[in-house]
């Protein structure tokens, strides 16, 4: 049998895997062996008496810097299967900013490296030599690595073949087709005096493939002006627009 989809995590904090993908649809999907996890204790490769990871940062400063030497010596113990098509990223907030794109980039290979940093970061020298991609999950700073880690597995581990049972819930989602989704809704037919848009009672697929495509493109206008002009310039994420993708 060919090796699962993995995931192989660098992080001072092991035990905060797989923490919240253990749960509910990626759970599921890694207890089935269609994901798996290896992470691995940095700490594990620090060599001196008393364990060290980090160290003061050149040049003064406030926090702590990871290593070189023990970064480098975690990555080098535990490199991508030769041939495999299999990145190695660094999550970081300098990194290219992580997308929809992106991970069905990595749902297509057969693994992913990541890299959680602590502290003010890791030394750069270890990026450089071993040419390490930085990958962030927004414009903010958060703590650690970790969460980020977990948020890009999330978003991966669900285009995973066999995750979810229809596959069709994934073609028309936010960003499928460089804009944002239409809203959603669901009984009861009225709530607190507000109705469910009468043309979705209808019956009438046509009509309401026209009304979700137009909501979809108002909302990505009103809230998403960036996405909004990559899309009409035909420079979105795909041309095709997600009502036109409904099967019905
Ligand atoms: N001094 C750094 C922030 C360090 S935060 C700076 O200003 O750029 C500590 C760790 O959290 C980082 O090493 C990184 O691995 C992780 N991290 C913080 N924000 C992140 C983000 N937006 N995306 C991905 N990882 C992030």
């Amino acid at each position: 049998m060919t090796s699962p989809w993995t995931a192989r995590i660098l992080t001072l904090f092991p035990q905060m895997f797989p923490g919240p993908l253990g749960l509910s649809l990626a759970g599921k999907a890694h207890e089935d062996g269609i994901w798996a996890l290896q992470t691995v204790d940095i700490r594990d490769y620090a060599h001196d008496r008393h364990r060290m990871v980090d160290d003061t940062p050149a040049g003064g400063g406030p926090g702590m810097v990871m290593r070189p030497d023990v970064l480098a010596a975690a990555l080098d113990a535990n490199l991508p299967p030769a041939g495999a098509d299999w990145p190695v990223f660094y999550l970081s907030p300098r990194g290219r900013p992580f997308d929809q794109a992106m991970a069905r980039r990595l749902a297509s290979a057969a693994g992913v490296t990541l890299l959680c940093g602590r502290f003010e970061g890791v030394d750069q020298r270890v990026l450089d030599a071993r040419g390490i991609e930085e990958l962030s999950l927004g414009d903010f700073v958060l703590s650690g690595g970790e969460p980020a880690a977990l948020a890009v597995l999330d978003a991966v581990v669900r285009l995973l073949p066999g995750v979810i049972g229809a596959p069709e819930t994934l073609v028309e989602e936010s960003f499928e087709a460089g804009i944002l989704e239409y809203p959603h809704y669901t009984r009861p037919r009225v709530w607190e005096g507000r109705e469910v848009p009468e043309v979705l009672l209808s019956g009438h697929h046509q009509r309401i493939r026209a009304w979700r495509r137009a909501e979809a493109e108002r909302v990505t206008r009103e809230r998403r002006p960036d996405l909004w002009r990559a899309y009409e310039s035909g420079e979105g994420a795909k041309t095709r627009r997600p009502a036109d993708r409904v099967m019905d």
